[in-house]
C-alpha cells in the first residue's frame, strides 16, 4: 500500500486533494483548471445522475440538449446575466489552424479564419435555451415547458480545486417556462426541495434550505434559492441552486404566449442546477484519515468479500459460498465485489477498500466456513462483528440501511455542534476562528453591511433559511433593527 493519507485534522486541504486522487475519483489534467474524472469517481457521478434524473422525470421534466456555443449577440441579450458571467467566459474567435510559416512544425490560428461573430462557450445556457423557447412557446397550451439538460459548462475560474470548483464542470441545468409568476415560484421551490431530498437521503448531507441575499443572487434572477451544507472543516458549501427568473429572459428573448383570454404576455422562468461539486461535498462531508466513507446509496460497490486462504482448496470452498451469497445480494439490488486476487494479501485489500469507502467488508476464511460465520466490518464506524452466513443477505441489507442513516446522523450532529448563535460582532469573529461552522446572527438587510462583514472576516451570508422563525433583534455591526437571523459562514 502507498504511504498513509495526510491527516484530515492537520491539513484539511491537502487531505482532500490526496484523497480524491488516491481513491481514484479524479486527478488534475494537462489543461489548466480542468480535471480528469476517473472510472471510480465517474461511477459515483453516474449513480448521482441516475437518481437525480429519476427525480426530475417524476416531477414532470424531460431531457433535451442545446449547443455548447452561444453567439455573442445572443449571449448579451439578457444584460444582467451576460454582465455577471462576462469575466468567466471562454470565447472562440477562430475556426481553423494552419502550419506556422515562421515556426516549423507548429500550428497557429489561421488569420483568415476569424469568425464573423465570436462564440461564447456556455457558462450557463439560459441565452441559447430562451432563444429556442421563443419558437416553442406560442400559447398557454405550450406551458408549462419543463426541460432539463445534462451537459458540461465552462467558467474561467481563477482558483480551482478538484470537483469543488473547476473551469469545466459537468452538471444538469433545468430551464422551465410558466404562465404565471406563482407557478414559476412554485417550480423554483419544488426543485429546491428535490435537491434537499437528494442531498439528505442519498448524499447523507443535511442541508439548510434558504434564499440568497441580492449580492449572492444568480445574474439575471429575481431570487436565488440554495441548499447549503457544512463540511468537516467548518466551511460551508453551496450544493445546489434554484432560480426564479421572473420575466427577465422572456423579455430579453421576446418569449410571449397567448393567454386563455387571448392576451399576449411574457412567460415566467426558472432555472436550477447541481454539478460535479456534489462529488466534493460527498468527500468533504464524511470521509476520514483512512479514506472515503461513502453512503451506501451512492457507493458503486456496496459490499466487498475478501477470502482469507492459504491453499487453493480453501479458496475454492470460500468462492463457492461467496458465489451463492453474491447472487442473493445482487437479487436484492446490492452491488457486490469479490476480491479474490491472489496477488495481494488480505491486509492490503482491506486498506484499499477502506480507502475507496466501500460501506461493508466481509472476510471469510476456512474457520468461518466451519462455523457458518463471516467477519463483517463496517466502514463508517470501523466496527467488526462475526455474523451468521445463514441469512447474511438480509443482515447486510439492514446493515447498509443502518450505515446510510448513521452517516447522515453523524453529519447532522456535526452541523448542530457547529452552528452557533451570536449577538455581538466580537463573538462572531471569535466563533469563526475558534469554532468554525454556521453562525446565526442578525443582519440589517443592507448590502453594505454584508460587504463589510465579508471584507473583515471572509464570512458571507450563506442564506436566509426558509424555516428561520421571526425574531426581533439588532444587527451585530450597525445596531439597526433586524427581524430574523441569517446563516453566515466561511465558504468554499
Ligand atoms: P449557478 O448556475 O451559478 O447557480 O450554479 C449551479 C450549480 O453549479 C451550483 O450548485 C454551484 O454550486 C455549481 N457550480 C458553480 N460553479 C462551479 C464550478 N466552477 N465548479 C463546479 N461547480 C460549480
Amino acid at each position: 500500500m502507498s504511504k498513509a493519507l495526510p491527516k484530515r485534522s492537520e491539513d484539511y486541504s491537502l487531505w482532500y486533494n490526496e484523497l480524491v486522487k488516491r481513491a481514484g475519483l479524479a486527478e488534475n489534467s494537462g489543461v489548466r483548471g480542468c480535471m480528469v474524472i476517473k472510472p471510480y469517481g465517474f461511477a459515483i457521478w453516474e449513480k448521482m445522475q441516475r437518481i437525480l434524473d429519476d427525480m426530475f422525470k417524476k416531477t414532470g421534466h424531460s431531457n433535451a440538449y442545446f449547443p455548447l456555443f452561444i453567439p455573442k449577440s445572443m449571449f448579451e441579450a439578457e444584460e444582467k446575466n451576460a454582465e455577471g458571467f462576462a469575466k468567466e467566459c471562454a470565447v472562440v474567435t477562430h475556426y481553423r489552424l494552419q502550419t506556422d510559416p515562421d515556426n516549423a512544425g507548429k500550428l497557429r490560428v489561421d488569420p483568415e479564419a476569424r469568425l464573423e461573430e465570436e462564440l461564447v462557450v456556455r457558462p450557463t445556457s439560459e441565452a441559447i435555451i430562451w432563444s429556442t423557447y421563443k419558437n416553442w412557446i406560442q400559447s398557454y397550451r405550450d406551458l408549462p415547458l419543463l426541460i432539463n439538460q445534462w451537459a458540461n459548462v465552462v467558467r474561467w475560474e481563477m482558483r480551482t480545486r478538484l470537483f469543488l470548483r473547476t473551469a469545466e464542470f459537468l452538471w444538469q441545468e433545468g430551464h422551465t417556462a410558466h404562465a404565471t409568476a406563482e407557478e414559476a415560484v412554485a417550480e423554483t421551490v419544488q426543485m429546491l426541495h428535490v435537491y434537499a431530498d437528494f442531498a439528505e437521503n442519498f448524499l447523507a448531507l443535511p442541508v439548510v434550505k434558504g434564499v440568497k441575499t441580492p449580492n449572492e443572487r444568480f445574474a439575471g434572477a429575481l431570487d436565488t434559492y440554495c441548499i447549503e451544507g457544512l463540511m468537516q472543516d467548518g466551511k460551508a458549501l453551496q450544493a445546489g441552486t434554484s432560480h426564479f427568473l421572473g420575466q427577465n429572459f422572456a423579455q430579453a428573448f421576446d418569449v410571449k404566449f397567448t393567454t386563455k383570454e387571448g392576451k399576449q404576455e411574457h412567460v415566467w422562468g426558472t432555472s436550477w442546477g447541481v454539478s460535479t461539486r456534489l462529488m466534493g461535498a460527498l468527500v468533504m462531508a464524511h470521509s476520514d484519515d483512512e479514506g472515503l466513507v461513502l453512503p451506501p446509496k451512492l457507493a458503486p460497490i456496496q459490499v466487498v468479500f475478501v477470502p482469507i486462504f492459504r491453499k487453493d482448496e480453501e479458496l475454492a470452498q470460500i468462492s463457492e459460498t461467496v458465489g451463492k451469497l453474491k447472487q442473493k445480494l445482487e437479487a436484492k439490488g446490492i452491488s457486490v465485489k469479490y476480491d479474490d486476487r491472489d496477488t495481494e494479501r488480505p491486509g492490503f485489500k482491506f486498506a484499499e477498500w477502506e480507502l475507496k469507502g466501500v460501506p461493508v467488508r466481509v472476510a471469510i476464511g476456512p474457520r468461518d466456513l466451519e462455523n457458518g460465520t463471516a467477519e463483517v466490518a463496517r466502514r463508517d464506524t470501523k466496527e467488526k462483528q462475526s455474523m451468521q452466513l445463514e441469512g447474511l443477505e438480509n443482515t447486510l441489507e439492514n446493515l447498509l440501511n443502518e450505515i446510510q442513516e448513521n452517516i447522515f446522523n453523524r453529519a447532522l450532529q456535526f452541523r448542530e455542534e457547529n452552528t452557533t448563535k451570536v449577538d455581538t460582532y466580537e463573538e462572531f469573529k471569535r466563533v469563526l476562528d475558534e469554532k468554525p461552522g454556521f453562525v446565526l446572527a442578525h443582519w440589517d438587510g443592507t448590502p453594505e453591511t454584508e460587504e463589510r462583514i465579508k471584507e473583515e472576516t471572509k464570512a458571507t451570508i450563506r442564506c436566509i433559511a426558509l424555516d428561520t422563525p421571526e425574531e426581533n433583534g439588532v444587527d451585530m455591526v450597525t445596531g439597526k433593527p433586524s427581524s430574523r437571523r441569517v446563516y453566515f459562514a466561511r465558504a468554499y
